[in-house]
């Protein structure tokens, strides 16, 4: 064994973690969002001592334009606003984040997802809903943790923020991608230098973010399960080669829904699709989404296939995962044997 491969080993048995060209990034979805409330404090910081590469954060705006750190641009399906501000209700039968400023919206109380209409966890077996106190969390909250984190434990998390819904916040009168980059920027992200990836579903929007909005830094197109995206992207013929090509002038890597890599036969049997061969010719990383070990793709027989077929078969640049841990210990020894949660 000559001297950097001790020094690597050193380097793993100290859980320093392997530079990030080693191996795939293993990506915080929402946090460790298999263990708490998604996009709370609390799931950012355990996904930090779990050991993520990167932690994710979705970005939407308040009424008076606060990026605050949510999935969803409504807020019935994380937290108590119904009872709250009964009054906020659109005609849709929907809350939204950008009907509350931010005082309004520290206010609530956030809990594990759960379906609006019956009340009912989405995942059972995750956090309790209703248990410990969680709050919405702005992304320079947010931003303050990590870095904080980065700090006190040596390391160098990086974020994988998302502007949620551009179109959309647009048609209602904010600009959030105007908001977000120079909040960024004014945390040190602006270059491909700096640990960030910025990400989108909407084809218009990262055209935007490059072109007319200057971001120099990493940028991920997300590309969805179905054919067409709300905004009009056409992810069909994004995910040619020709479209790969394409989208490669502005962007540096997709970020596909796990099903446009991997399906699983009857027996149980990973098929791997062209994307992630055709995504790396046309220079393009592949970042999938996303590896929930209790919520298994269709016919997937294993959390342990489901990473074999995504790493080892299909050859993923980095992961979405709700659990760091088991992604992470898979990685870093794929035939050691699976922990408790992989089997
Ligand atoms: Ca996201």
């Amino acid at each position: 064994m000559n001297l950097k491969n001790i020094l690597g080993l050193l380097l793993l048995v100290a859980g320093v973690g392997v530079a990030a060209e080693s191996r795939p990034l293993v990506i915080a979805h929402r946090g460790a969002s298999g263990y708490l409330p998604e996009h709370t404090l609390a799931a950012k910081a355990y996904a930090h001592a779990l050991g993520a590469d990167f932690l994710e954060q979705d970005l939407v705006l308040t009424k008076d334009d606060v990026p605050v750190v949510l999935h969803d641009i409504y807020l019935d399906t994380v937290t108590d606003v119904a009872m709250r501000f009964p009054e906020r209700k659109r005609a849709d039968g929907r809350f939204y984040a950008l009907d509350l400023t931010l005082v309004e919206l520290k206010q609530l109380r956030v809990t594990e997802r759960f379906n609006a209409k019956t009340g009912a966890p989405v995942f059972a077996g995750r956090f309790p809903a209703g248990q410990a106190e969680f709050r919405v969390s702005t992304l320079e909250e947010e931003l303050q943790l990590i870095q904080g984190l980065n700090r006190s434990t040596g390391r160098s998390v990086g974020i994988y923020p998302e502007i949620k819904q551009p179109q959309w916040h647009r048609a209602q009168g904010h600009d959030i991608s105007k908001i977000v980059l120079p909040l960024l920027a004014r945390y040190g992200y602006a270059t491909k230098n700096d640990a960030c990836f910025l990400q989108c579903f909407e084809e218009a929007e990262v055209k935007r973010i490059r072109r007319e909005l200057g971001w120099q830094g990493h940028l991920v197109m997300l590309i969805e399960a179905s054919a067409q995206g709300a905004d009009g992207t056409n992810f069909t013929t994004m995910c040619t080669p020709a479209g790969l090509r394409e989208l490669a002038k502005v962007a540096d890597g997709i970020g596909p829904s796990l099903g446009r890599i991997a399906t699983w036969t009857d027996k149980g049997e990973a098929k791997i699709s062209n994307l992630v061969s055709d995504a790396h010719a046309a220079g393009l990383v592949v970042h999938a989404y996303t590896i929930r070990v209790d919520e298994l793709p269709k016919r997937c027989p294993s959390a342990v296939a489901l990473h074999i077929a995504l790493f080892t078969m299909a050859g993923i640049d980095g992961v979405f995962t709700d659990f760091t841990d088991v992604t992470r210990a898979w990685l870093l020894a794929p035939h050691a044997g699976a922990p408790a949660r992989l089997k």
